[in-house]
């Protein structure tokens, strides 16, 4: 009799105090963090033993500020290489796709990048090197266009109509501002099939670009999609741009790289992940690591540009080679150095990030 209830007492007194998984099979009692701001990191200083997840607690121990005010940081408008004429950033009034009224930068480019080269796309002759010729993006990897890759066209896309040579080898290259102008179009004519095309930095040297980007940036509960490419008249909302690099380039929408391949051209892009277009200059669709990046010192991966919703950018990789394992739909996560951020898509993926999940200027 006495065994009997000494047992009955312990089974109500683990009722009492823990308060979970009063059954008879035992539990597993683990340490959960308090998370009172909401981003999944818990602060070591405030814990308790349960055996299931409480609410508003979490297995992580690794934030020092869990102060329920998340971090926001401005953009850093000395970040960009502005030099007064090529590239000016200015602070003006602005409207955000949430109704606010806001300040924005206001960034003046001619997509002329000031801390690489451009170019080369197009090797010359299917003997020619890698360093003759850009990258190109397909399937989800990023190849050197060299003269080999041109060579072997017909067998890479599994078409016998690729010959984007002659006889000698020499490949066929758009040469001048018109071959541009008609090579670069989505209704390329045929004297242009088997053509790699090239658009020349000194064929854009009056481009002129502005970009509008919060201040502040302005974190929404549902993110922004990007503009599609439409068909035209299509009702667009939101930017088709993703962001901008510190040079002034833009962070493009994905290259349409099925209909460049479906006019037989090829219109690489060089080895920063940029080409030129007659119209809007210079802009990238991959970023590979070339143009600015900014160190952190904390072994975080390293600071790219902004996003048009003003958060910023940040190279894919830490700097022990690894991407961010807790990124949402768009590409972004927060901490509490940097605040709501995204890491950039692998190059190959010809794309940046996937959505805005802030506040865009309209
Ligand atoms: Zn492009
Ligand atoms: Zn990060």
């Amino acid at each position: 009799m006495i065994k009997i209830s000494k047992l009955l007492f312990a089974a109500s007194l683990c009722c009492v105090l823990a308060l979970t998984s009063c059954s008879d099979e035992e539990c597993t009692q683990t340490t959960w963090y308090e998370d009172i701001d909401e981003d999944g990191l818990g602060n070591p200083d405030i814990s308790q033993e349960a055996c299931e997840q409480p609410i508003g607690y979490v297995s992580d121990n690794t934030d020092a500020n869990d102060t329920g005010v998340l971090t926001v940081v401005d953009v850093d408008e000395t970040l960009f290489l502005a030099d007064g004429s090529s590239l000016t950033v200015t602070l003006v009034d602005c409207t955000l796709s949430d109704g606010s009224s806001a300040k924005c930068y206001e960034i003046v480019t001619k997509a002329n990048p000031s801390d690489h080269e451009m170019g080369p796309w197009c090797p010359e002759n299917i003997s020619d090197g890698e360093e003759a010729g850009g990258v190109w993006l397909e399937g989800g990897e990023i190849y050197d266009v060299d003269g080999a890759f041109v060579e072997n066209m017909a067998t890479f896309y599994d078409d016998a109509t690729w010959k984007m040579y002659d006889d000698n080898g020499d490949i066929f290259t758009t040469e001048t501002f018109e071959d541009c102008q008609n090579a670069a179009n989505p209704n390329v004519g045929a004297e242009y099939q088997n053509f790699c095309v090239e658009c020349l930095p000194s064929y854009v040297t009056d481009i002129s670009n502005t970009y509008l980007i919060p201040a502040t940036p302005v974190k929404l509960d549902t993110p922004a999609d990007f503009a599609m490419m439409g068909p035209p008249g299509m009702a667009v909302t939101g930017p088709s741009n993703r962001g901008i690099a510190f040079n002034g380039v833009v962070f493009d929408a994905p290259a349409p790289t099925d209909a460049i391949l479906g006019a037989y051209t090829l219109a690489p892009f060089d080895d920063a992940g940029g080409h030129i277009n007659p119209n809007a200059g210079y802009h990238y669709h991959a970023a590979t690591g070339i143009s600015t990046n900014i160190a952190q010192s904390d072994g975080h991966a390293g600071m790219i540009g902004y996003a048009m919703d003003g958060h910023a950018i940040y190279a894919r990789l830490d700097t022990d080679g690894n991407e961010p394992t807790d990124l949402d739909e768009c590409r972004g996560h927060y901490d509490d150095v940097r605040g709501y951020h995204y890491h950039v898509d692998y190059a190959g993926n010809n794309n940046f990030i996937n959505c805005l999940g802030g506040a865009y200027a309209e």
